[in-house]
């Protein structure tokens, strides 16, 4: 991701509401690790030859855990037990083969392993998907449509494309509103008028910095 610079705020959790001390990652194409508090004055230091850097009005977009730590729990084992869902359902249908070690992982053992993932997932919070059924996974083939899953190939972008939206569509189905996003994106940072860190919350951020790319 590169180099950014951090504005420490009290925001509110996107799940519970509850306000929780963070840390907003924002670019200005000139980054150290810069950590500001929120309303603190700030020395500008755009740099007018390259166009990049710090200064008053323009806008920066910023990224932030989107929730608390209990709720990013909740979410991370969601979020493996939707994955695994979407796993077993396209294995039943017949449209995805795992194998390990050249054998085919069958159905039984794939639900073993999200309930293991799940809950080791709720319990860190860490929201690691299903390593060892995914095709990064040690000893693991997957066969999408009959099709070597190996980057890059079609079989490669169309399971992921398939398994990033189905896996969202689970997620908002139990309710978490992003699906499978971690972050929000809404946040908005800028300097006022006395060149103090405010950072705006909610709506769309304008140009240098973006994380949108
Ligand atoms: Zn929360």
């Amino acid at each position: 991701m590169g180099m950014f610079r951090t504005v420490w705020m009290d925001l509110a959790c996107a799940s519970c509401g509850m306000a929780r001390r963070i840390g907003v990652q924002f670019k200005t194409g000139c980054d150290a690790l810069q950590d500001y508090e929120l309303g603190q004055r700030v020395v500008e230091d755009f740099d007018e030859v390259e166009h990049v850097g710090l200064r008053t009005h323009d806008r920066y977009r910023g990224i932030a855990e989107r929730y608390c730590r209990a709720c990013r729990a909740r979410w991370a084992g969601d979020a493996v037990r939707a994955d695994g869902a979407v796993l077993l359902e396209a294995i039943e249908a017949g449209r995805l083969t795992i194998r390990k070690h050249g054998v085919a992982v069958t159905a039984e053992r794939v639900r073993e392993t999200i309930e293991r993932e799940a809950e080791q997932a709720y319990r860190t919070g860490s929201p690691q998907r299903l390593y060892e059924l995914h095709p990064s996974g040690r000893h693991t083939e997957f066969l999408w449509g009959g099709r070597p899953v190996v980057f890059p190939s079609d079989a490669w972008q169309a399971f992921w494309d398939y398994a990033g939206e189905q896996l969202n569509q689970r997620l908002k189905r139990a309710g978490w509103s992003a699906g499978g996003d971690q972050f929000r994106d809404d946040l908005t940072v800028y300097l006022d008028e006395e060149s103090r860190v405010r950072v705006d919350v909610g709506g769309d951020a304008g140009r240098a910095g973006s994380y949108a790319s």
